[in-house]
């Protein structure tokens, strides 16, 4: 009966891909996982590789991108590192799923501007993978008591968007690894130009001291892991570290949809 409705709702409202605006038709990336099931549509956009290595195992809807741009979204291997900033500190580990393209960019475009809330549910699996891979082999594995801290955004900038982009990922994550949010933990002290509008030099500017601590005693002693939806040069995760630092957690971790490439 399912199947019936979202055919009958593709005939009403044919979704179109977020990157390319091409027809999604009936893809569904749950039965390219099954492999079983698949279409010869699907067959024409997949290699047996991309099948069995991006959606082998996926649970969620994923139409917010055609086949052939969900092909082109390139797979992170292992984490990447944010170096420290302060004397003595040490690099912090940068978990993604993905390398920043212009297609993860369309997605998290439509999730921050356009109130596209449907891109968090395959964002949040993939994301949700890698730090479970990432926690799976991490030394503090043996305690695993961990914190998902949303990077905040200014109570005025949250109040006009209607949420928070990261704290939506960080919930999706959560839950399927049944972890805690907290989104007390930080606070944004002042509000900021968007990131994306500005060279490196004056990003670093922008959110330089614009994050504080709000109930940091929830973090002390856990180890925590900032959320946010991309990381690009690193300047708002490397401003939230700074402050996440002063509640001395046992370790700090960044988990991101997509990071720069090394
Ligand atoms: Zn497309």
């Amino acid at each position: 009966m399912r199947g019936f409705l979202s055919f009958l709702l593709d005939c009403l409202i044919p979704r179109s891909c977020l990157a390319c605006g091409r027809g999604i038709g009936s893809f569904d990336p749950v039965a390219v996982s099954s492999a079983t099931r698949m279409t010869p549509r699907m067959e024409e956009f997949l290699d047996s590789g991309l099948r069995t290595e991006l959606f082998a195992g996926i649970s969620v809807s994923a139409d917010v991108l055609c086949p052939g741009c969900w092909s082109k979204l390139e797979l992170a291997r292992g984490e990447g590192r944010l170096a420290g900033r302060s004397a003595g500190a040490m690099d912090v580990p940068l978990v993604s799923p993905f390398h920043t393209s212009d297609e993860l960019l369309a997605l998290v475009r439509f999730l921050k501007f356009s109130g596209g809330r449907s891109v968090v549910p395959p964002l949040g699996w993939w994301m949700a993978a890698a730090l479970g891979d990432y926690l799976g082999k991490a030394a503090e594995r043996d305690s695993f008591d961990c914190v998902l801290v949303p990077v905040p955004l200014h109570p005025t900038r949250e109040k006009s968007r209607g949420y928070n982009q990261a704290a939506l990922l960080a919930r999706e994550v959560a839950g399927r690894l049944g972890l805690d949010v907290d989104s007390r933990i930080l606070k944004r002290t002042r509000n900021t130009k968007a990131q994306s509008t500005l060279d490196r030099k004056k990003r670093s500017e922008n959110v330089c001291g614009a994050f504080g601590l709000g109930r940091g005693e929830y973090a002390a002693g856990k180890n925590v892991i900032l959320m946010d939806d991309l990381v690009t040069t690193g300047e708002t995760a490397q401003a939230c570290i700074a402050a996440l630092e002063s509640a001395s957690p046992r370790s700090i971790a960044v988990l991101a949809a997509g990071r720069a490439r090394d």
